[in-house]
């Protein structure tokens, strides 16, 4: 089985409609094709009106960096996984690490958005992965483990198999701190390991697995090399048309 890799941009609370436009119009004629890496931009729920208006016809996918379990209701300053589909959305993270710690969103939570991102027809970005302390602790495939299996709660192999899960040790997010490759690996592994043990292998081979923590354009070839490692979830190197452009056509 062979997985399609994808490369995400998650622009968190940077760039505003216009800068979105400027940077479509940057790099849409060369990206690479689809069914050879998948070229992903999740962006602010307020740039992504603009996103996909610029981004139509080319290879470029697009992603929301949340969104809520209910599609409707009196849920103040929410975003709808319903209107999400309805505009054209592909993917949307779930359960990055500052959603975790800054907005106090839980496994539970997560799980409930994982449901509903698939009741709605699109793909959920399932982040997990452990802080320094874990870490220095030796727990971290015991903390990691123990997201993804309340992350899954629930959902059915079909659903597994189209799933992203991105591992992104926190002490690598924005810390210039990458894992090593071989770290990263060890961990994606587990993650398949887990996938498998819950479901089948085929769900396990058919799951995509993306590490974050500095992705960048020096680190994304050795990073890709490794067998468990099937894409990159990218946030400060993936705001710059060069250096995003750098990412997706690392196989160049
Ligand atoms: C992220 O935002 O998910 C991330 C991994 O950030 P950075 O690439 O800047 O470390």
């Amino acid at each position: 089985m062979s997985r399609t890799p994808i490369i995400a941009g998650n622009w968190k609370l940077n760039m505003n409609p216009k800068e979105t436009v400027e940077f479509v119009n940057a790099v849409k004629d060369q990206l690479p094709d689809s069914s050879k890496v998948e070229s992903l931009i999740c962006a602010p729920a307020v740039d992504l009106d603009a996103l996909l208006k610029a981004a139509e016809g080319s290879n470029l996918h697009v992603g929301a960096e949340n969104c809520y379990w209910e599609n409707s209701g009196a849920f103040t300053g929410e975003t709808s996984p319903a209107v999400l589909k309805e505009m054209g959305v592909q993917y949307v993270i779930i359960g990055h690490s500052e959603r975790r710690g800054y907005f106090h969103e839980t496994d539970e939570d997560i799980n409930k958005k994982a449901k509903a991102i698939f009741a709605n027809g699109m793909t959920p970005i399932l982040c997990c992965g452990e802080s320094l302390e874990t870490r220095e602790a030796g727990k971290e495939n015991e903390w990691v483990v123990s997201q993804i299996k309340a992350g899954l709660e629930g959902l059915t192999s079909e659903q597994v198999s189209k799933l992203v899960i991105a591992y992104e040790p926190i002490w690598a997010i924005g810390t210039g701190k990458t894992a090593s490759s071989d770290q990263a690996e060890e961990m994606c592994k587990t993650i398949r390991e887990t996938v498998k043990d819950l479901y089948n292998e085929e769900t396990a081979e058919n799951v995509r697995i993306q590490y974050g923590g500095s992705v960048k354009p020096a680190n994304v070839k050795e990073l890709m090399a490794k067998p468990d490692i099937d894409g990159g979830l990218v946030g400060g190197a993936s705001l710059k048309p060069d250096s995003y452009l750098a990412l997706v056509n690392y196989q160049d």
